[in-house]
């Protein structure tokens, strides 16, 4: 079976109720590729206002998510209420709260764990940075944050997979088809040795870091590249075209 591409915006903490209304509001007007799965993440604060106003058949995402079910944990949120308000998607790992907040490859498999015992998807972010890149370590890398999330978590079947390069992050500086293919073929072979088969299949592996307009069809020309997770762009009106990138 052909993986469906699959495509993610993610508004990180920019937007308002305005705005968010507006993105909204754009792409279901739009002539999006009915074969692209579309799931988009706006702020906490917008989840449920998004999920109001967007048509059926796009999906949305909280950026995070917290691996307990309920009690004192301040600021945090969880599975069972991201389900309650009809919220099917979170990302995890994203490199701006690996880095930025300090999560730790266990933390980050710990709530991919919680989050797909509770029935919801994961947009699984991983990815390496210039230095690690320069030192030859990427695969390494990369598959070392996927390893800490096989722990925990042996059905992949609700688990996307995000290669986002750190140096290409909202940098303008985007992996060129080659590199990320390379990658994202190294992480299917990863699949396969460590979770199984049908997970070296099925899993999507799709990539981001500064995907455009301009730059998404040759990268989604690639064998291994599913789709694509988006930050900048998916604010924009191009966000259209990066969804229908296999479109010819
Ligand atoms: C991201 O935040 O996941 C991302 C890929 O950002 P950008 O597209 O802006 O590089």
């Amino acid at each position: 079976m052909p993986r469906q591409f699959f495509v993610g915006g993610n508004f990180k903490m920019n937007g308002n109720i305005e705005t968010i209304k507006s993105i909204v509001a754009h792409l279901n007007d739009a002539k999006a590729d009915p074969n692209t799965e579309v799931v988009i993440a706006p702020p906490s604060l917008y989840l449920l206002l998004t999920r109001e106003h967007l048509r059926s058949g796009i999906e949305v995402a909280a950026q995070n998510v917290f691996d307990r079910p309920n009690g004192a944990f301040t600021g945090e949120i969880s599975v069972a209420q991201l389900k309650d308000s009809n919220i099917t998607w979170t990302l995890l790992g994203h490199s701006e709260r690996r880095v930025v907040l300090q999560e730790s490859d266990a933390f980050v498999a710990k709530k991919t764990a919680a989050a797909i015992d509770g029935g919801i998807g994961v947009i699984l972010c991983c990815g390496e940075t210039l230095e690690q890149r320069e030192a030859d370590k990427t695969i390494e890398i990369v598959t070392s944050q996927l390893a800490a999330v096989a722990k925990e978590v042996k059905d992949w079947s609700k688990i996307v997979v995000a290669y986002e390069p750190i140096w290409a992050i909202g940098t303008g500086k985007v992996a060129t088809a080659a590199q990320a293919q390379e990658v994202h073929a190294a992480i299917r072979k990863w699949l396969g040795e460590s979770v199984g088969s049908e997970a070296q299949e099925a899993t999507r592996v799709i990539y981001g870091g500064s995907v455009s307009e301009k730059n998404c069809k040759e990268l989604a020309g690639e064998k291994d590249i599913d789709g694509f997770l988006v930050g900048g762009a998916s604010l924009k009106p191009a966000f259209v075209d990066i969804i229908n990138a296999r479109s010819s």
